[in-house]
């Protein structure tokens, strides 16, 4: 026997939520972006042309990992709640990294942290 449960009244879930539907544009791991702000000015001016992308490539947001049509959008976004909080989450600790999952998964050097009583 197969089919559906009869019991599941719940619809299931349509993807509609930006979050979701996020994946599409590949965004980078939070590390990744953390690591190309750290990078010196002189090394991320020049945006490559990149025909694929929206604008071609010429309107892309570093915090977000994300490219836009055009000045006017890129300028809507930077206003955008989502866009400040994640360059509040930029200017803060590091964020998780691989080394950190590796740690989690008991792989590595243990990191308990720096010592509070260091006397
Ligand atoms: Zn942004």
């Amino acid at each position: 026997m197969g089919g559906k449960c009869p019991h599941r009244k719940v619809k299931k879930r349509r993807y509609s939520h930006k979050t979701d539907r996020r994946a599409k544009f590949l965004v980078k791991g939070d590390d990744m972006v953390y690591d190309e702000l750290k990078k010196p000015d002189d090394q991320k001016k020049d945006l490559p042309v990149n025909e694929d992308l929206p604008g071609m490539g010429q309107y892309y947001c570093l915090h977000c990992d994300r490219y836009f049509s055009n000045v006017a959008v890129q300028d809507e976004h930077f206003k955008t709640k989502h866009h400040k909080k994640r360059i509040k989450q930029m200017m803060g600790p590091a964020p998780h990294t691989q080394l950190d999952a590796d740690l989690a998964a008991g792989m590595g050097m243990p990191d308990n942290g720096p010592k509070l009583m260091s006397m």
